[in-house]
């Protein structure tokens, strides 16, 4: 008998009407863990009736009495961090120290979320005019929902909800349904620590219960993290309302070695950030482009590291790469590997043999693969446009730093990028002239810190506002400007022509 995963709305698990369920894998072992529900529309409707419901009330409570919630859900997290990461590697693969990792980065948001009040704390001007001032202030949206992928269940939603929720927003969160778990053991965190119910609600689903949000004229606010053709349409959809949204798409990130990096360290980089998590993080390194004459030593090194990966059971605390998310990603990565062995590229490792005897009691029938790794890759080639989202890394090889900035600003993603050199002129100017939104010098996932905001370029990102830090506090709040006279101050008359300072 497997466990129900419901939804989460006004402070209680809901199982909703119960049309549809899916079921939930843990990738290790093959075995399904769970059956989590797939919202109706009237389950959406539910959802943001009780965030509705619940808004003007936290609207209206004052920012430091919102971030004291948002403390003590800090401390709660802290003491429950690695029941979460635990969850995650059930549901999701991914080793459970990365997994770690993943509830950490979450935690620096809800840190960053706890600073709300200086945040929102406005601009005042006296005297814009004799007898008259002006200031804005900030004011929440009303109920706002985030849409997130499954490749980070609990850090994606906690780029969103701590800030959406500090600022006066009540939130609907529709996870992945590939590894739901984590959102209902936050919800549960957040009720610990005192949020009103309605405030945070889940609800599990697929694409119709997204639709359903898009479309509700009480949903003022999209987040959107996911593949880039569904942020597209997400984008779409929700400028149609007039809705405010962010969209985060796919990737493909380059890693340029330059001939003077140190050679050992960028190898590091590149295996750590190509395999860690079988590949399937949005800030992977994807592309090795490898500078001038140092290719054959650099894929020689990393042709050894690939095949000495110890890929098993991400609950083994040795294990650098857990299993692929579920048999449809493992598919669509070996199409990919077969693709590009068709177009001519060179596969120096081949994941696709993997033997899986090793993985761990139980996993025989486990998602495996082993990291793959291809050289004389060119921008034609299909492993080279498309993202492939697996452990599977692509060497291009290319004559100088100038041929290596154009290969990247051509590229249709732009959301990281990395270079790792010992010259600061070419970092810098690296730095200038990459049309990419998150650039790393010497370091591989330049994944940036909460108070900086998260967003890639291009067709990374839909909308003009990045993720978490003062950029979501601008998302999920509008300005509003007040100028204020009083009647024992200097009065004018009635005035005809545009006001000017007087
Ligand atoms: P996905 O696009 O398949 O799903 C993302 C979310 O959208 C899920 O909640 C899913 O249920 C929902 N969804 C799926 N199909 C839909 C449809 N047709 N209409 C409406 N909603 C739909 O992405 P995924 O496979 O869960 O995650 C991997 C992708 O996410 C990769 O492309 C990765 O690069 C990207 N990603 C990007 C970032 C970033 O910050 N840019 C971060 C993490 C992941």
């Amino acid at each position: 008998m497997t466990a129900s995963i419901t939804h989460y709305i006004n402070g209680q698990r809901n199982a909703g009407d119960h049309a549809k369920t899916q079921p939930v894998f843990n990738p290790a072992t093959g075995e399904e863990s769970g059956q989590v529900v797939l919202a109706s529309p009237q389950d959406v409707s539910s959802a943001v009736k009780a965030a509705q419901s619940a808004f003007p009330a936290w609207a209206d409570t004052p920012p430091i009495r919102r971030a004291r919630v948002m403390f003590r859900f800090l401390e709660l997290l802290n003491a429950h961090k690695d029941e979460l990461a635990e969850a995650i590697t059930k549901e999701h693969g991914k080793v459970f120290t990365d997994a770690q990792g993943e509830v950490a980065r979450g935690i620096d948001i809800v840190e960053f979320a706890c600073g709300i009040p200086q945040l929102l704390k406005g601009d005042y001007t006296e005297q814009v005019s004799t007898g008259i001032d002006n200031w804005t202030m900030r004011q929440p949206l009303g109920v706002v929902a985030g849409i997130t992928p499954f490749n980070f269940p609990a850090m994606v939603p906690m780029w969103m909800f701590p800030v959406a929720i500090a600022t006066g927003n009540t939130f609907i969160l529709k996870p992945s349904p590939l590894d739901p778990s984590a959102s209902l053991l936050m919800a549960d965190l957040l009720k610990q620590a005192g949020l009103p119910d309605g405030v945070f609600n889940v609800v599990q689903g697929d694409k119709d219960s997204v639709e359903a949000l898009i479309d509700h004229p009480d949903v003022k606010a999209l987040s959107f993290v996911g593949s880039t053709p569904i942020a597209n349409l997400i984008y779409e959809r929700g400028a149609k309302h007039g809705k405010r949204v962010q969209a985060l798409g796919g990737a493909k990130n380059h890693m340029v070695v330059m001939p003077d990096a140190d050679l050992d360290k960028a190898v590091d980089a590149l295996v750590g950030a190509a395999y860690g998590s079988a590949g399937e993080r949005c800030m992977a390194i994807s592309v090795a482009v490898l500078v001038g004459d140092i290719a054959d030593g650099i894929v020689a090194q990393l042709a050894e590291r690939a095949k000495a990966l110890k890929v098993k059971n991400g609950m083994q605390l040795d294990a650098e790469m857990g299993p692929i998310v579920t048999p449809q990603a493992h598919e669509r990565i070996t199409g990919y590997i077969n693709k590009g062995v068709e177009e001519g590229a060179e596969l120096v490792v081949d994941g696709r043999d993997f033997d899986s005897a090793h993985t761990g009691d139980g996993c025989a029938e486990g998602f495996w693969m082993g990291g793959s790794l291809f050289d004389h890759v060119t921008p034609e080639m299909t492993i080279y446009k498309e993202e492939i989202f697996g452990p599977v890394l692509v060497c291009v090889r290319v004559p100088d730093i100038a041929t290596a900035i154009q290969l990247i600003n051509d590229h249709e993603f732009g959301n990281g990028v990395s270079c790792f050199t010992e010259s600061g002129n070419v970092a810098r100017e690296f730095g200038r002239r990459i049309q990419v939104g998150m650039v790393g010098i010497n370091v591989p996932i330049p994944v940036p810190m909460a108070w900086h905001g998260f967003g890639g370029w291009k067709r990374s990102l839909f909308g003009d506002m990045h993720a978490y830090g003062e950029e979501g506090v601008r998302f999920y709040t509008k300005q509003k400007s007040i100028m204020q006279r009083w009647s024992d101050s200097i009065d004018a008359g009635a005035e005809f022509v545009m006001p000017t300072a007087k």
